[in-house]
């Protein structure tokens, strides 16, 4: 199935809370230290980590 949506990531925005890292239940973002390591193909496009970012740090695009 063709993913229709990819997550995209504004360094200058996050905060390095994690709380979007526990949110996504298929561990397709990986916190590291100066920046977000996204497994693209590990997300379903679910948009929890959109949701509980509180500072807009993380979108979802069209691919
Ligand atoms: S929830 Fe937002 S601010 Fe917190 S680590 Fe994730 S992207 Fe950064
Ligand atoms: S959209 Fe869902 S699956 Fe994709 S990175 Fe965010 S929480 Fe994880």
């Amino acid at each position: 199935m063709k993913k229709k949506k990819t997550i995209t990531f504004d360094i200058q925005k996050c905060d390095f809370c994690g709380s979007c890292v526990a949110v996504c239940k298929t561990d397709a973002l990986i916190l590291l230290e100066t920046s977000m390591q996204i497994e693209q193909d590990q997300c379903t496009a679910c948009g929890r980590c959109v949701i509980i970012c509180p500072f807009r740090a993380l979108t979802l695009e069209d691919a």
